[in-house]
């Protein structure tokens, strides 16, 4: 293939500037990308173009000299210039690639090579359980986290005291090995290192070589007034240290409430059933029952109440965890029916309805 002149093939003039020449490589390199259809060849060509244009010295030399430095034969056949490795340019700078294309190509083998040192931390995941009470008036509590933590045995190097990493053989310590080869190389992690560049040959014991290990550590939880069964707080930064200087993770706690004997809840509204006999539903009354707050409450019941009658007392029920104020108290009346009358009792009622002589299915005869 006849060697094209690497203005051409990046599509500029001659007096490109520098953003001139990079957009016109990303936007070729997009579209002759091999992971997109294009071709390696082409793909090849545009970044040795890219590469001396992009270096204003390399682009210097080659626009005094053209493309090989004396005219004479390919590159790698002997017309290297001084410090240009195997005789053509350098190979693809996976970094600088990997700026340029950002997560365009997801498969790209740039995105692995580079390490990034500062890692936050795990988020972590604790259920609570809370009394009634508790999850009303709010409660501050210790909850245990399992936490990796710094090993202190080895300070978190991993190395049995006394000893070091050492640097890794299958990579020299670069934590990269190469494949491919050439302007068309790319590198990945190393396998055997992990990408650090360096292994322990006598792991600590009491980390096995880890550099952390799980510690139960108790962490004080501030959970609000009003919180609900299966709910879900956030406590910034107090899930699993980050690494090398990197943010830590968030602790998630779900609350789970107990079941209270006659409240329950729903959101901010507090349900409860309240007993009522025959006689007070038909005359009525006025009955004092407790309110979650731990005040009392009277609550009228009127003259003919119906079973299943509701009251709504205003702001006696759970806080509310957004805004202010409390939910509502809801009171069902239920109305019960003796099951132990002894024989005047029943005596009494039947005089009772015979003296009503009502007929109370009159509408669905
Ligand atoms: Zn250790
Ligand atoms: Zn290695």
């Amino acid at each position: 293939m006849a060697a094209r002149d690497f203005y051409e093939v990046l599509g500029v003039k001659r007096d490109a500037g520098a953003d001139e020449i990079k957009k016109a490589f990303r936007r070729l390199s997009r579209k002759h990308h091999p992971d997109t259809g294009g071709t390696e060849e082409k793909f090849k060509e545009l970044n040795e173009a890219y590469q001396v244009l992009s270096a204003p010295e390399k682009r210097a030399q080659y626009d005094q000299y053209g493309r090989y430095f004396g005219g004479e034969g390919p590159p790698g056949a002997g017309g290297a210039p001084p410090g240009w490795p195997g005789g053509g340019y350098s190979p693809v700078d996976m970094g600088d690639l990997g700026d340029l294309f950002g997560n365009v190509f997801s498969g790209f083998g740039g995105g692995g090579a580079r390490q990034s040192a500062a890692r936050r931390g795990s988020d972590l995941t604790y259920e609570l359980s809370l009394d009634f009470d508790e999850a009303l008036a709010g409660v501050s509590t210790k909850v245990d986290v399992q936490r990796s933590e710094r090993c202190a045995t080895c300070k978190g190097g991993g190395a049995k005291p006394g000893t070091s990493a050492t640097s890794c053989p299958a990579c020299g310590g670069t934590g990269h090995i190469q494949t491919g080869g050439g302007m068309f190389a790319f590198s990945r992690p190393c396998p055997r290192c992990g990408g650090s560049g360096r292994v322990i040959e006598s792991p600590c014991s009491a980390c096995k070589g880890k550099g952390a290990v799980l510690r139960m550590k108790p962490v004080t939880v501030n959970v609000p007034a009003g919180v609900t069964d299966g709910g879900k707080l956030r406590f910034k930064g107090k899930g699993e240290p980050g690494a090398a200087g990197g943010p830590a993770g968030d602790l998630y706690v779900v609350t789970r409430i107990r079941k209270h004997p006659f409240y329950t809840r729903d959101g901010a509204d507090v349900l409860m059933d309240l007993p009522v006999t025959l006689t007070e539903a038909a005359l009525g009354t006025e009955i004092t029952i407790p309110a979650p707050d731990g005040t009392k409450v009277k609550l009228k019941i009127a003259e003919g109440t119906q079973d299943g009658k509701l009251h709504r007392i205003s702001g006696k029920g759970a806080p509310k965890l957004k805004g202010s104020g409390r939910g509502d108290l809801k009171v069902k009346a239920r109305v019960t029916v003796p099951t132990d009358l002894d024989a005047e009792q029943k005596e009494l009622l039947r005089r009772f309805e015979s003296s009503r002589g009502e007929d109370v299915r009159a509408h669905i005869k």
